[in-house]
């Protein structure tokens, strides 16, 4: 078995099955067996089925935040909001199983008709991890079900336990065997499996850009179909005539989320010349106001980093940020509660050549940079291999537009701090990965399309 340990104290939370190669074998067997039944079924009875694993978890909510915040840390606020955020994407696809139009085309041909089908691509994979451990498999698990596709999902081994209660929530709901499966153990030997297995025809996965290019390599061999969600070191630029208040509020909640362990985390906080002293000054006073504890309780805190690697990480780009110059205005250092806490961090005076601007930092780091001028500060915002998110706050439009063509990256915030809900397309461009998830774009990473001529009418 695999333990699973809660990062704020480190305590047994629970374990899950460390399979071995036979059994996730057998797993994949019964993925690739439900296809033929599954792919066939009405999509309105696809659709209802969702619709009732929605309905059951909607219902237990609470339990499913409860053991979200033990083994992931983030707070309960969040972790009910994590549940709602997934809860949209099962309601979504269950809506839009039924929506998985064909076309028309005007024939080229006499007496003849030209139809365009989508049909679900086959049994397919996914790979998870621990930063959402409800919402990601639910994007992804949801999805493939409403385009007639049967799935195995290997979440993260960190946070097995949601999982596994959502398996066990959809048998209840009758999502049968081999239409969601779900297998943990070794993540090397198990992503072998998936990927080397040809009757497995897509394989989503979410996770850093190294293992989604190591996989990208072997889904290669029989060409899969992929999407990847990587990482990203998202800019937040803030132009001098912002509401210099909705900007700060915004980037505050944005960072903290999850104590900055999400992808779309702002990671390089660019504040133009004029603003750049109130603005710091005003974050600052805005961090220090939230507590850093541990997530079972009503408010909003800054909880734990997921493990040692992930605390140790900070701490080495603050340290290194701090030795090259870099301003410490709040934090720099594991916080004073000790295991895997780490203070919530505002450093000013930092320049493009640090290490911190080049690495997605995924904890509670506020790094701020000064800039000129648009030109420039679009240039450095797209100096990166990355290009997941980009947030910006101007009141001037043609601006806001000129910033929605320029910057590379697959999804734009302008005045928000916001991003993901079921009814959009997110996903990136560059090392931070291909495909989207959400929304009708979402479906389309699921289906092929058929082209029927039908002659001699
Ligand atoms: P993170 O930095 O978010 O933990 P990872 O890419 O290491 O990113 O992990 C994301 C998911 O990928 C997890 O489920 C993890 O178990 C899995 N994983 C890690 N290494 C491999 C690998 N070599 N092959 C397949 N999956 C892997």
């Amino acid at each position: 078995m695999i333990d699973v340990l809660n990062p704020a104290d480190g305590s047994l939370v629970g374990t899950a099955p460390d399979l071995n190669v036979a059994q996730v074998k057998a797993a994949i067997d019964r993925t690739c067996a439900a296809f033929p039944a599954w792919s066939r079924k009405l999509a309105r009875e696809r659709g209802d089925l969702l619709r009732r694993w929605f309905e059951l978890i909607r219902a237990d909510r609470a339990a499913f935040a409860d053991l979200l915040v033990k083994e992931n840390g983030k707070c309960r606020v969040e972790a009910l909001g994590e549940i709602d955020y997934g809860l949209g994407f099962i309601e979504w696809y269950a809506e839009e199983a039924k929506r998985v139009y064909g076309d028309t085309i005007p024939s080229h041909a006499d007496n003849a008709q030209v139809l365009v089908v989508k049909e679900p691509a086959g049994p397919t994979a996914a790979i998870t991890p621990w930063n959402f451990p409800f919402m990601m498999i639910a994007r992804k698990i949801a999805t493939a079900l409403a385009a007639g596709c049967t799935m195995i999902i290997k979440p993260s081994e960190l946070t097995p336990l949601t999982a596994y209660k959502m398996l066990e929530y959809a048998r209840r709901a009758g999502i049968p065997e081999g239409v969601f499966e779900m297998v943990t153990g070794n993540p090397k030997e198990i992503g072998e499996q998936f990927t080397g297995d040809p009757r497995i025809r897509k394989l989503s996965f979410t996770g850093s850009t190294a293992v989604g290019k190591l996989l990208a390599a072997a889904c290669a061999r029989d060409l899969k179909k992929m999407t990847l969600e990587l990482g990203g070191n998202a800019p937040f630029i803030v132009f001098d005539d912002a509401s210099l208040e909705d900007a700060a509020t915004a980037l505050v909640a944005a960072k903290l989320r999850n104590s900055g362990q999400v992808c779309i985390s702002p990671n390089r906080i660019y504040v133009q010349d004029a603003i750049h002293d109130r603005f710091v000054a005003a974050v600052a006073e805005k961090v220090a106001r939230i507590r850093v504890d541990q997530g079972l309780q009503e408010d909003f805190v800054v909880g734990p980093m997921i493990n040692q690697a992930g605390i140790d990480k900070v701490a080495a780009l603050v340290d290194d940020a701090r030795a090259a110059g870099g301003q410490v205005v709040l934090g720099g250092e594991p916080h004073a509660k000790g295991g895997l806490f780490y203070s919530a961090t505002v450093l000013a005076g930092l320049d493009d050549s640090m290490r911190i601007a080049h690495t997605e930092i995924f904890g509670p780091v506020f790094p701020i940079y000064r800039f000129h001028t648009e030109d420039e500060v679009v240039q450095r915002a797209n100096a990166s291999e990355y290009g997941l998110v980009a947030y910006a706050y101007t009141r001037d439009l043609a601006r806001a537009f000129r910033l929605s063509r320029n910057i590379e990256s697959g999804m734009v915030m302008l005045n928000s701090g916001s991003v993901g809900t079921a009814s959009v397309p997110f996903g990136g461009v560059k090392h931070s990965g291909y495909g989207r998830e959400g929304s009708y774009y979402g479906i389309e990473e699921y289906v092929e399309v058929k082209y029927v001529l039908m002659a001699g009418l």
